[in-house]
């Protein structure tokens, strides 16, 4: 099986941040806490800590008895976020970004050339370089490089911190023996107690089982076929499920190739792309944004090789403004002096509302309900009565017909 994916995991992220901060945090025990309060739990714990067994989920109180100088710092996401957003400049500097899983795991694409095993290596360590350089020397990562992206994920798992594993031809499935049933993404407590009463114990015995065997054992043929597949190495896709992402891309119209008819109707697809998901009622944890160019036009979806995509977190939102806020920062990284030939953004990270906390700042609150009042106006009198400044000129410019009325319940990528 050719390796196809790269997989980046950040060790013990919201500790290393913590530590890039503060040098006096360097080399010692620190548990990142949400709140100053012995009954809280630990959410992150520096390799220093984990050495004492102090791991996320840990209750402070027994974490301090564990590790005696233990360093509690209290969280602060603001600063987490900036960070990832730095990561993932860092790792897009170095190859497209193909998914953000979360706030420290992130995969890329392999193509070509960079799917040989000591190419692949070398990719590796320029994004270790770009990481330290951009966002600081104690962001240290772990990267795994593999044939689909679960054992990508693996790899990168094997060898913490600051490891790399390549899992190339021939390594699957032998190299994964040495891990643990619930090692693997998708195999919980019961999961293993399910295999254990299929007489399965092992990794090993794992992958010996028959299609059908899986297929017992997870209770469905899909599932079973694809845990089949995934063993062997083969690029399993995603399987369409919860609603992952809104998007909206658009060719620009010729008149509109110019860095300013981009933006314009990256705003307009922002608009549309922000009131499609009030309407289902999501909310958005990230959100990204892409282009590709003239000379090089991405065949299908996607943005190409020659192509730009970029994203970041938020605090889950459902505003227009706040979306469009993120939008503009991650344009102003965008590649300057090209001709633009294709614009689209992802609202991804998606949550229904009934799982989302509304935010307790009232500035977020009265965004959100400016942003449903202008849906409400815009369904009476038309999509864009009411609109932002940016977009005036480009009210028109990307028709409904593009894909506003079908959303994909899930896009491997910015497309
Ligand atoms: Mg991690």
């Amino acid at each position: 099986m050719p390796i196809r994916y790269l997989f980046l995991d950040m060790n013990a992220f919201f500790a290393s941040c913590e530590q890039q901060r503060d040098p006096k945090l360097r080399g010692r025990p620190v548990a990142v806490i949400p709140t100053r309060a012995e009954t809280t739990s630990c959410i992150a714990a520096s390799y220093e800590a984990k050495a004492f067994g102090v791991k996320t989920g840990t209750p402070v109180w027994e974490a301090r008895r564990m590790c005696p100088g233990l360093v509690c710092v209290e969280a602060d996401h603001k600063r987490y976020v900036v960070t990832h957003n730095r990561i993932l400049d860092a790792l897009g500097s170095v190859l497209p970004v193909d998914r953000v899983m979360s706030i420290d795991e992130m995969s890329c694409r392999l193509t070509g050339d960079e799917r040989r095993p000591e190419r692949a290596a070398a990719l590796a360590h320029r994004i270790k370089r770009a990481i330290y350089e951009r966002a600081g020397d104690q962001m240290h990562c772990s990267i795994g490089v593999g044939p689909n992206v679960t054992l990508a994920k693996m790899a990168a798992d094997m060898k913490k911190p600051n490891g790399l594993t390549v899992l190339g031809d021939g390594d699957v499935p032998q190299s994964l023996y040495g891990l643990a049933l619930r090692d693997f993404p998708g195999i919980g407590p019961r999961m293993e107690r399910r295999l254990n009463l299929f007489g399965v114990f092992s990794v090993q015995q794992l992958c010996g089982l028959s299609v059908r065997a899986l297929s017992e054992v997870w209770g469905s043929k899909v599932l079973g076929g694809r845990w089949h597949r995934t063993l062997r190495g083969e690029d399993v896709l995603e399987p369409p499920g919860r609603r992952q992402t809104v998007s909206h891309s658009h060719v620009l119209p010729p008149d509109l190739r110019t860095d300013a008819g981009a933006y314009g109707i990256l705003v307009r697809l922002t608009h549309k792309a922000a009131a499609r998901m009030r309407k289902i009622d999501y909310w958005a944890g990230a959100v990204s944004v892409g282009l590709s160019f003239i000379d090089e036009p991405a065949a299908g979806g996607g943005w190409g090789r020659g192509g730009w995509a970029v994203g970041c977190r938020l605090q889950h939102c459902q505003d227009t403004l706040t979306i469009l806020r993120a939008v503009a920062r991650l344009w102003d990284a965008r590649p300057r002096g090209r001709v633009p030939f294709k614009v689209g953004m992802v609202l991804s990270e998606l949550r229904p509302a009934r799982s989302s906390t509304p935010s307790l700042f009232e500035a977020d609150r009265r965004a959100a309900e400016a942003s449903k009042a202008m849906d409400a106006v815009n369904a009476e009198f038309g999509a864009s009565v009411i609109h932002l400044g940016a977009m005036t000129g480009y009210e028109t410019g990307a028709p409904n017909r593009i894909a506003f009325t079908q959303i994909p319940d899930f896009d491997r990528r910015v497309s």
